[in-house]
């Protein structure tokens, strides 16, 4: 039985991920963090077949430990602090989670696996994907991107994603390690944490719906981005490691939406006019923005046969629908 080991398991891609994995037979470990991480209760919950691990990407000793309890077949580095924003307020930590947390993944299995320079191929044994990121493009130098369109990130976090994103072609180069890196535009699904725009959407929209909330109050509604369903994204996580020859993918669904389109579909969905709800305020800008992100996937449509399987209308949709329903159940729910 394979076995696969995921960092980021209390996350919208660890939950996706874990779920494509248990069904493909996988045996599945989360490493978790913290000594009363509040997410714990909720994963042993929704996804009881996946093994807890305790470690942190701040503490190289915890990964070995991990990796050599473990002996994964395949490492998925999913952990990360994600959101952007945040990245402003806490760029020395996003550095060290973001970036270097992907090193000391990857330290960990090379030491391990006691992986000597490039000749020998004794790294081989344990793959890993990194989950690098759209954002790596920032100001973006042509369009739409591919694997070769050179990253000029705009925000800390796309700083230290590009960092960890090099550190995997080089432990690759240099160990032999299969390591593979993805390099998925944004998508999201119910599970997408609410800090995110698209989710920030799904939810005011439910709530103004059923009067429990007046307006919604974003920051710049013209930012373009390839948004896609996290649901089928990890299938092409997985599909990187099963082939022949480590590589880097990008994926995406070719197409941009803007905010401002987001906002329209979910108010359109509940019955609502969005421009009566929605306002923009100049405080929740970010000092330096990314004005439009289109992939192209072609690589990962021809050589993984990957495709998306959700279109943008369909994932605000299911976004909106899920937090109409668990709005509704909140209101009912005895106090
Ligand atoms: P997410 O929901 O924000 O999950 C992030 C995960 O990282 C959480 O499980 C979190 O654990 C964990 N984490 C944070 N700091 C950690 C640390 N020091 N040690 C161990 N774990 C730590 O992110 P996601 O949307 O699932 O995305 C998964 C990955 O793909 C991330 O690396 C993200 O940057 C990248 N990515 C996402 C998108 C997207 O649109 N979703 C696009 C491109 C790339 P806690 O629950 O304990 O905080």
């Amino acid at each position: 039985m394979p076995r696969a080991l995921i960092t980021g398991i209390t996350g919208q891609d660890g939950f996706y991920l874990s779920e494509h994995l248990l069904s493909k037979g996988y045996e599945v470990y989360g490493l978790i963090r913290g000594q009363a991480n509040p997410k714990r209760d909720g994963l042993e919950r929704t996804l009881p077949d996946v093994r807890i691990v305790d470690g942190d990407l701040l503490d190289q000793a915890s990964l070995m430990n991990v990796v050599q309890k473990v002996k994964p077949d395949e490492v998925y580095n999913l952990a990360a602090i994600s959101f952007v924003a945040l990245s402003w307020n806490q760029p020395e930590l996003t550095g060290e989670i973001t970036g270097l947390g992907a090193l000391r993944v990857l330290e960990a299995i090379r030491l391990t696996a006691g992986a000597s320079p490039s000749r020998s191929k004794s790294a081989k044994g344990i793959k890993f994907y990194q989950a690098s990121s759209s954002e790596m493009f920032g100001k973006v130098r042509e369009t739409p991107q591919n694997e070769n369109t050179p990253f000029y990130p705009r925000s800390p976090y796309g700083v230290a994603k590009a960092y960890a994103h090099y550190i995997t072609v080089n432990y690759r180069e240099s160990y032999n390690i299969f390591a593979c890196s993805g390099i998925l535009f944004n998508h999201g699904s119910p599970r997408r944490g609410p800090e995110f725009v698209e989710r920030k959407i799904s939810i005011a929209a439910a709530r103004i719906k059923l009067g429990l909330q007046k307006e919604l109050v974003l920051g710049n509604l013209e930012p373009r981005r390839d948004w896609g369903y996290a649901g089928d994204y990890v299938q092409a996580m997985h599909l990187m490691l099963q082939q022949p020859e480590p590589d880097d993918y990008v994926v995406g669904t070719g197409e941009t939406h803007s905010i401002k389109e987001c906002a329209e579909l979910a108010f359109a969905r509940v019955g609502l006019n969005w421009q009566d709800y929605v306002r923009s305020d100049p405080q929740f800008m970010r000092p330096a923005e990314v004005d439009l992100l289109i992939a192209d996937a072609s690589k990962a449509r021809k050589k993984l046969k990957w495709k998306p399987t959700v279109n943008f209308t369909q994932l605000v949709d299911m976004m909106v629908d899920h937090d109409l329903a668990m709005e509704s159940r909140l209101q009912t729910a005895p106090a």
